[in-house]
């Protein structure tokens, strides 16, 4: 079902500049780039377009706030405050940043104001929440000696993150690293810059001080890339493509930067025919159509177990086939447009590369409408290990089904490929759920759900969809560095 799409309600688009030091500012190059509504195919605003020479003003902004401002050495409980008080900002204008984030990247609003956004205060007030519990240990070493370890802020965190959840990738990123008393060069996505922007400046009223963020919109190669290579960043944490990934660890390799990548995947959605079928067709379309499909954690491999292949199959489609795609901004649209037209080519060229390759398109495989970036929720059956559908990551709706006779040969099949984001099992034998969670290599595995996400618990890839884990605890690791303080507790004079 497809609804009209408009660019109703409009919020206000206050912050378009570069924020670098406190301070709103264009780029030094004077150049700006378009950013797009992906419903309409219409230009929102024009936005700074940071280059080298920017990231090196908010890198010294950035040191600087480190090296001799107040955060690294504000009280914790203080740190902690402040960011609780981001939140309240946040909370107060959740409905124009939903509309904000909607109207930037596509999403339905109703996802953003009932999904990312609260997802991001959690995440944010739960790493509040360790900014006074961050501490080492005292350590009984041999000989006369007091040691004890301190858990130091990594410095200067360069931020770079994609388009597909722009607030919630903002609130991944600067939760733990605010709680551990680091600094931030952040570069949001170039198809989603505004909210981010929004969020600089939310923080700077709620009194965190200025050097402490610095948002450089931009693109990847020049942005970007001078973020990997500046000296003066201690660490990057980066969320997006694998290729990407590439290039930055060979950048950072110089400098021996610390690195958290968060990748790609191919995740498998596995359902064993005792499973509460209601709730594993549920699953799948999360699973699959969740953000547009625009997921790393996608579950794009569905593994439906021989028995009940037909018939849960049959459930799958007639369920996409009721999906309402359609204006982002109606409260009844459950699917709205990809980002991009670039996205939106990629993902119609593999849906053209599954037919070409013999899978059986068996709903959807269409562009809805004539204007935005709209696809239908697409089904394909009959896929074969080998097929481009059923290894590369689409990044859209297009589920491919496998069909499985056997546990063995499921879990090979499963764990047959370079990515091990996320997994998900469906049955009622509570033997096998845990036995395969256990045997799947991927850094989370769902059992009788799917994109269940707590800001206490890790999440981060085995194998090519990533290293470092992101929020819990693990979560801060990255932003901390050990130290081993070591104290003679000989007499002077008397060693
Ligand atoms: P996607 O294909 O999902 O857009 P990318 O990996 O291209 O994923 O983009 C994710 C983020 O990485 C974006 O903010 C993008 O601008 C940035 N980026 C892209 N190329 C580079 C690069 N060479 N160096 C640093 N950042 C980059």
């Amino acid at each position: 079902m497809v609804t009209a799409t408009s660019a109703r309600p409009r919020p206000r688009i206050r912050q378009t500049q570069l924020f670098i030091g406190g301070q709103w500012v264009p780029a030094r190059s004077g150049k700006t780039f378009v950013t797009v509504n992906p419903a309409t195919e219409e230009p929102i605003a024009d936005v700074a377009e940071g280059d080298a020479a920017d990231v090196e003003a908010a890198v010294r902004a950035a040191r600087e706030a480190f090296d001799n401002g107040p955060w690294p050495r504000l009280d914790a409980r203080a740190r902690g405050r402040l960011i609780h008080r981001l939140c309240d900002l946040i909370e107060e204008e959740i409905d124009e940043l939903a509309a904000l984030e909607s109207l930037d990247n596509g999403k339905p609003v109703s996802d953003a104001r009932l999904g990312d956004i609260p997802l991001a205060l959690d995440c944010l007030r739960y790493y509040a929440g360790w900014a006074d519990k961050i501490h080492g240990q005292t350590i009984p070493i041999n000989g006369n000696y007091f040691c004890y370890t301190r858990r130091e802020p990594v410095g200067v965190a360069g931020q770079i993150i994609p388009w597909n959840f722009p607030i919630l990738m903002v609130a991944w990123k600067w939760g733990p690293a605010l709680a551990a008393g680091c600094t931030i060069v952040m570069k949001p996505a170039e198809q989603t810059p505004l909210t981010c922007l929004r969020l600089a400046r939310l923080a700077q009223k709620a009194g965190i001080p200025d050097g402490v963020i610095n948002v450089v919109p931009g693109f990847g190669p020049t942005a970007g890339a001078a973020i990997v290579k500046h000296p003066g960043i201690d660490k990057v944490a980066f969320t997006g493509s694998g290729e990407t990934a590439q290039i930055i660890m060979k950048q950072a390799a110089d400098q021996l930067k610390r690195l958290t990548f968060e990748l790609g995947g191919k995740s498998p959605n596995i359902v064993f025919a005792d499973a509460d079928l209601d709730a594993a067709a549920v699953g799948a379309h999360v699973g699959i159509y969740l953000n547009q499909g625009q997921c790393c954690c996608a579950g794009s491999r569905l593994f439906v177990e021989d028995s009940i292949h037909d018939a849960f199959v049959e459930r799958v489609v007639a369920g996409s086939r009721k999906r309402r795609v359609g204006d982002p901004f109606d409260p009844a649209t459950e699917q709205g447009p990809q980002v991009d037209k670039a996205q939106f080519d990629k993902i119609m060229g593999y849906i053209e590369a599954g037919k070409r390759e013999g899978a059986t398109c068996a709903t959807g495989g269409k562009r809805v409408g004539e204007r935005g970036f709209f696809i239908e929720p697409t089904v394909f059956t009959g896929v074969t290990d080998g097929m481009s559908i059923a290894r590369d990551e689409i990044f859209g709706p297009v589920l491919s089904v496998f069909r499985f006779a056997d546990v063995e040969e499921l879990v090979r099949r499963a764990n047959a490929t370079s990515f091990g984001l996320a997994a998900a099992v469906w049955t009622r034998d509570v033997a096998r759920a845990h036995d395969v969670a256990r045997r799947l290599r991927a850094g989370t595995v769902w059992v009788n759900c799917y994109d269940v996400f707590d800001a206490a618990a890790p999440f981060g890839g085995f194998k090519q969809s990533g290293f470092g884990r992101e929020l819990g605890e693990r979560g801060l690791e990255p932003y901390l560095e050990t130290k081993t303080v070591t104290v003679s507790l000989a007499p002077p004079g008397g060693r």
